[in-house]
């Protein structure tokens, strides 16, 4: 698909060890970075492969037959995961997003669910469990991943045209099995079900209308994600990052729509609702939301972490390195010990990397894939 190759230089070998405090500090769920963020979101990464090559995260020219994935006892198990997730729940975090690659293409993935479905906040609060997937599987895994406790999904979707979503996976991949798994999905009762468009003008920017028109009052939320300098592989220009502004004007040529209260903190997403004849939103039409993280930047209130699926903790989506957490656990460190390292890593955290974009102070370090750490 694209032309632009640029090598892989694996990161993941480049986790730092983390130094434990001397005195742990206990959890109080009050963690905050250097910049007052809290750690609320999860994003956990259960595998490095993907069964599509979607040439702005893992482009087939680099991610091709000789690529090296990771291997099995380099992952985390699901005991450690979970035990993970519930020493990050004491710093704060109330939603867990399962990630990869494609999360589904990890073997008894609900086992995993079920696991981190079961757990509980010190004060009983049940977290909220999501996964982002890019729907292949899921006509298969609805129903279980609902019953193992899985309460949502987001789904990626970059067209309907079948021509043009085949070329963007770059697989083959056709469009009627992802939306058959959107429609399992939602007969699963998984919900609200999200789905999103990454645009990237020059590509797909013809397909935002079609989208539009087949999720408008269908109950899913359709997201269109701006084109991101992510990893280093995708050969990412500015002149091919259409500007969200033109994709809310673009739609509003068609449906009006209303400016939406921001969901919780930390959200990514703009929200805009379809409007009915008098002008107010009507959510029967439902709405649609825009992450703009290249050209209306939200670091003020990002409070998200990443773990890879081989333990490593990353405080930003585009960042170079990152925490090495999987040592401590498999070294035998204490839950004490391991959350305090959490607390350590978090509370030294200060990343905007997308405040500083294009900028002088921007790191002009060789970013993470994003198939790594998870979107
Ligand atoms: S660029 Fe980094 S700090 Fe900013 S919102 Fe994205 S993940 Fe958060």
């Amino acid at each position: 698909m694209s032309e632009r190759v640029i090598p892989l230089v694996d990161l993941r070998a480049g986790a730092r060890a983390i130094t434990l405090p001397t005195t742990p500090a206990r959890a109080n769920g009050l963690l905050a970075d250097t910049r007052g963020r809290p750690l609320r979101d999860l994003r956990i990464s259960v595998t490095d492969r993907c069964n599509f090559r979607c040439s702005y995260c893992m482009p087939k020219e680099v991610f091709d037959k000789d690529h090296v994935y990771l291997p099995q006892a380099a992952l985390l198990s699901f005991e450690e995961i979970t035990r993970l997730a519930r020493l990050f729940l004491g710093h704060g975090v109330r939603k867990i997003r399962l990630t990869g690659g494609e999360p589904l293409l990890r073997k008894n993935l609900e086992v995993l669910v079920a696991q981190l479905s079961a757990l509980r906040t010190e004060d009983g609060v049940a977290p909220d469990i999501t996964l982002t997937t890019n729907g292949s599987l899921l006509h298969r895994k609805a129903r279980a991943l609902k019953d193992a406790g899985l309460q949502r999904v987001t789904v990626s979707l970059d067209g309907l045209d079948d021509r043009v979503f085949r070329s963007m996976n770059d697989v083959d991949f056709p469009v009627a099995q992802v939306l058959e798994g959107i429609a399992a999905a939602r007969a699963a009762g998984l919900g609200p079900i999200k789905v999103n468009m990454v645009v990237k003008r020059g590509t797909n920017e013809h397909e935002i209308g079609p989208m539009a028109r087949h999720f408008r009052g269908s109950g899913v939320v359709l997201r269109f994600i701006e084109y991101m300098d992510v990893g280093a592989t995708n050969g990412w220009r500015m002149d091919e990052v259409l500007p969200s502004a033109e994709v809310v004007r673009l739609i509003q040529r068609e449906f009006p729509l209303v400016a939406l209260e921001p969901g919780a903190p930390g959200e990514t997403a703009e929200r805009w609702g379809y409007a009915d004849a008098a002008g107010r939103f009507d959510p029967a039409l439902g709405e649609i939301g825009v992450i703009s993280s290249v050209t209306q930047a939200f670091c003020h209130d990002c409070n998200r972490a990443r773990l890879s699926t081989e333990g490593h903790l990353y405080l930003c989506l585009f960042a170079a390195q990152g925490h090495d957490l999987r040592s401590l656990l498999r070294a035998g460190a204490d839950d004490a010990q391991i959350s305090a390292a959490i607390a350590a890593v978090w509370g030294a955290r200060s990343d905007r990397y997308s405040e500083l974009r294009g900028t002088q102070a921007a790191p002009a370090r060789q970013r993470v894939e994003m198939s790594y750490i998870g979107g």
